[in-house]
């Protein structure tokens, strides 16, 4: 789960990272009321949306469409700034060409920014450890960082079991070119946000730009924080700052289902039981020239309702032209499933080519399920057979 860079700020805030004080804000008028109680006279108003590049984005459908991050020298400022931005769409690099409507800014106060740094968190899955990563390239994609200055990317593996050290935050400052009191500020900002990763459950703690002030004191300037969703039972107060708007509508349903979907930007519709079953489901279908529209694990008990509410989400999906099922019947017996995807095609009055592979207990009984149903359903015998008559019936449809 993401959540928005005031909500990162205000809990890295909490366990003693260094912020600028700033007032979130739904409208220009609270914008205004925002900026009047900071201390100005330059504010920053940034826009919310759950991706990054928004300084360099634009508004497609704003007349002064430049910048989804503006300063404002003046209260006016602010108010023209909110304008352009609430109930608008930004379009930048991480969001596609479709953009996200902001509802809500973030009214900052304005800072002297000497150096532009990089500091991230996250876990990496070759060492089993939260690694640290740093770099004097702030502000620029750390993915564009890491294809053309590697060498300018420093990272440094905690160890659960010895926890960070004052040695591992000087070993990042020293190479990030810090001198004098900024090390102090360094060692205490780093050491603040590992605790908060590791107490909040997280997956990404990244702050692009961290930036070093005239004055000479160590800020957060942007805030990017990701969540382990298999966590956030753990943390009722991180989860209340989940925004849906943010999220993929088809994603939040499959999510009251217990389902688990992730949508892609293929043609085929997967239904398929178990995770890893589903992966080969998906790479078989490129195999044979289609491409998947979504992951969906329906999971080991798929039920009627399940498998109902899993092919309703699959269609509701305007790109889906022909819908792969893909089960096997381990837990489940075959006729049981076979009832479900009947009934379920019965109910959401299937548009669209389905083919159907089932294997495993009853599957013949099942099998003879769909063949009586009178619906058009293709049966396949094996997982390439049924990729491949997916894709065939595809074409043919179009
Ligand atoms: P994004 O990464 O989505 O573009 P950032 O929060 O990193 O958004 O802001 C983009 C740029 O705007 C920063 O690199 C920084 O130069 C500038 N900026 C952001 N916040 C402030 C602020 N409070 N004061 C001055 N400049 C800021
Ligand atoms: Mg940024």
């Amino acid at each position: 789960m993401n959540i928005h860079e005031y909500q990162a700020k205000e809990l890295l805030k909490q366990y003693g990272v260094a912020v600028l004080p700033g007032h979130v804000a739904w409208t220009p008028e609270e914008a205004v009321a925002a900026a009047q109680k900071l201390p100005g006279p330059v504010y920053v108003v940034k826009s919310q949306i759950h991706a990054g590049g928004r300084g360099a984005g634009r508004f497609a459908d704003a007349p002064n469409g430049k910048g989804g991050v503006r300063i404002a020298k003046s209260v006016d400022e602010v108010r023209a700034a909110a304008e352009a931005m609430v109930g608008h769409t930004l379009v930048t690099k991480q969001t596609g060409p479709a953009g996200r409507r902001v509802n809500r800014v973030y009214v900052e106060a304005g800072c002297d920014i000497a150096r532009e740094l990089y500091l991230s968190l996250l876990i990496d899955r070759a060492t089993s450890r939260v690694t640290i990563m740093a770099s004097t390239e702030g502000g620029m994609e750390i993915e564009e960082v890491a294809e053309r200055h590697p060498e300018k990317i420093l990272r440094v593996a905690i160890d659960p079991a010895a926890d960070i050290w004052p040695f591992h935050a000087r070993k990042l400052a020293y190479a990030l070119g810090l001198k004098g009191k900024q090390v102090a500020a360094f060692g205490k900002f780093v050491t603040a946000m590992y605790k908060a990763f590791l107490d909040l459950d997280c997956a990404i703690v990244e702050i692009n730009p961290l930036v070093v002030t005239g004055a000479g004191d160590v800020v957060a300037l942007d805030a990017k924080m990701s969540f382990d969703d298999s966590a956030l039972y753990r943390h009722p107060e991180v989860e209340k700052l989940r925004d849906e708007a943010e999220e993929d509508p088809k994603e939040l349903e499959a999510a009251k289902y217990s389902l688990n979907y992730v949508a892609l930007d293929g043609s085929i519709g997967c239904m398929v039981n178990g995770a890893g079953l589903a992966m080969a489901t998906m790479d078989i279908i490129k195999l044979y020239g289609g491409s998947p529209a979504n992951f969906l694990d329906v999971g080991g008990g798929a039920t009627k309702e399940r498998v109902t509410a899993a092919f309703k989400i699959i269609l509701s999906d305007p790109n889906v032209e022909g819908i792969l099922v893909n089960i096997f019947g381990g837990i489940m017996r075959c006729d049981v499933i076979a009832e479900g995807v009947v009934a379920a095609a019965r109910e959401v009055s299937l548009s669209v080519p389905l083919v159907v592979r089932l294997e495993g207990t009853n599957v013949e009984l099942g099998k003879e399920i769909m063949a009586k149903s009178g619906l058009p359903i293709i049966s396949a015998d094996n997982l390439a057979d049924a990729a491949e008559k997916v894709v065939k019936a595809v074409k043919e449809a179009a």
